[in-house]
């Protein structure tokens, strides 16, 4: 068993050794620019800078060229030119990931696909929409609102993530109880092979069974084996009636039985079912703005939200009766039941102010993971257990999406610890955890990916037999490694 991942940002000079690919040879540039536009290739240092940074810092990218290809064509093209070389390609879209999925090392070209942002068509009597892989998240669900529909895909980066990005990682945010992850969402895609070859998979079929669903192959492949450059996405209809509640609970248990009930009751309707501990909350008080919406302190609280395209409050009295329901059980000690659309979005701050507000309070280790719904109160007791055993005082700051099995279990710095300190602790942590993860039957990245941070993990807890079939498929379509080399896989 190999051990768990160091994360280069305690060393931040190291440079993460990503490809075993060929050095860029010196007229590579040359020939890309002969090639395409001139806005497409970029290799002054200060052009550049924006493509390597990577947000938590953990590491720093080195492509000496970064190409911003504005069409399908252009890509390949490119795609074709690096193939030819040898030389390695690392996609990009907004680089809001957070595990590294879009590091580049100084022997690989970076590909940013952020010129690619047309919306190309809206088709609402199909709800379906045709969008270029840059095309901002946050701009996409404008385009459906606007022509009558929802494209539900939501999170906290969704301002300046590109659906590219979310479709190669799988993301999948807050609404993935009712309408799943970003692979649900999509019906074709586009995608641009490791030969430069184009595969238009740009189907807009509700159902289609015509053989292997390659889509899927791609979708969550983090660029390893292709880069998507179009899709097609599913829309829905608006929803016009949102009524949330804040829940105060003793433990996660009751969480469970709260979304049970609200299930049961309103089926389709629950839409986002958010747990945050005490700890998180607190936090999001101090250091957020966040208001404590109760008199009084509680362990546990939950976010519920019931949406539908019913007439406005028509799902209020649905959401009046589960609460009353889950008083009566004793599985509610409170609750605040937002009464207008300003006071709906103060209560989600209170949950989406929780990464911004753990910045502020210091050092934290995070993970990403899922277990099975029914599990989480087990995995929340015994990771709490654990932890805070092998580091005394150490803060638990969970949160995140209990109705699809998603915690964000990130563990805040003990009062008077070093930051660095704290830090150095994280492989130890990490371990901890993902072994309760992996002993519960649950995933070790839920939404974010596997990217650099968590390839040598992926070995260790991965099936070896998963593993296999994986490099197989990686073998078929990039038999080189010159997509995204080192990602996902590590090494090999
Ligand atoms: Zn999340």
């Amino acid at each position: 068993m190999s051990s768990p991942p160091v994360p280069l940002g305690l060393d931040p000079d190291a440079a993460p050794a990503v490809s075993r690919a060929r050095a860029i040879p010196t007229d590579l540039a040359a020939r890309l620019r002969a090639a395409l536009p001139e806005e497409a290739v970029l290799t002054e240092e200060g052009d550049r800078g924006a493509y390597l940074i990577e947000e938590r810092s953990l590491y720093r990218g080195e492509a000496p060229i970064v190409l911003r290809p504005g069409t399908t064509e252009e890509v390949a093209t490119a795609v074709r030119i690096c193939a030819e070389a040898g030389v390695a390609i690392v996609p990009q879209g907004g680089n809001t990931g957070l595990v590294g999925g879009t590091v580049s090392a100084a022997h690989e070209v970076l590909l940013s696909l952020g010129r690619m942002n047309r919306i190309e068509e809206v088709d609402p009597l199909n709800f379906t929409m045709t969008v270029q892989a840059g095309c901002i998240l946050a701009n996409i669900q404008a385009a459906a609102e606007a022509a009558g529909r929802l494209f539900p895909l939501s999170l906290g980066a969704q301002g300046s993530a590109q659906i590219g990005g979310n479709l190669a990682s799988n993301a999948g945010g807050i609404n993935v109880l009712r309408y799943g992850n970003a692979r649900e969402l999509t019906l074709g895609l586009e995608v641009v092979l490791a030969d430069g070859r184009v595969w238009n998979g740009l189907r807009a079929l509700h159902k289609d069974n015509t053989g292997y669903a390659l889509k899927h192959l791609f979708i969550g492949s983090e660029g390893t084996l292709g880069i998507i450059t179009r899709a097609v996405l599913k829309l829905f209809p608006p929803l016009t009636d949102r009524q949330v509640a804040f829940c105060a609970l003793r433990d996660p248990a009751d969480a469970l039985a709260l979304l049970s009930m609200a299930r049961d009751r309103a089926g389709e309707a629950v839409t986002a079912f958010e747990i945050v501990s005490g700890f998180a909350l607190e936090i999001v008080t101090r250091h957020a703005g966040g208001q404590d919406p109760m008199a009084e302190r509680h362990p546990w609280y939950a976010l519920i939200e019931l949406a539908g395209s019913g007439e406005s409050g028509a799902l209020r009295p649905v959401l009046e009766s589960v609460l009353e329901r889950a008083f009566e059980a004793e599985v509610v000690a409170d609750a605040a039941i937002a009464d207008s659309l300003e006071r709906a979005a103060t209560l989600w701050r209170l949950r989406e102010g929780i990464p911004e507000a753990q910045k502020r309070a210091g050092g934290s280790i995070k993970h990403d993971v899922s277990v099975p719904v029914s599990r989480i109160p087990a995995f929340l007791e015994r990771a709490g257990t654990a932890v805070t055993a092998a580091l005394p005082g150490v803060h638990v700051c969970a949160f995140g999406h209990l109705g699809d099995g998603n915690i964000h279990y990130n563990l805040s710095q003990p009062e008077g610890m070093e930051k660095a300190v704290f830090l150095a602790r994280w492989e130890e942590m990490n371990g901890i955890v993902h072994d309760i993860v992996a002993d519960l039957g649950g995933s070790i990245s839920a939404e974010h990916g596997i990217g650099l941070l968590k390839a040598r993990e992926l070995l260790r807890y991965k099936d070896p037999v998963e593993l296999d079939l994986m490099r197989r498929v990686r073998a078929t379509l990039d038999p080189r490694h010159l997509l995204n080399p080192g990602k996902m896989f590590g090494l090999v």
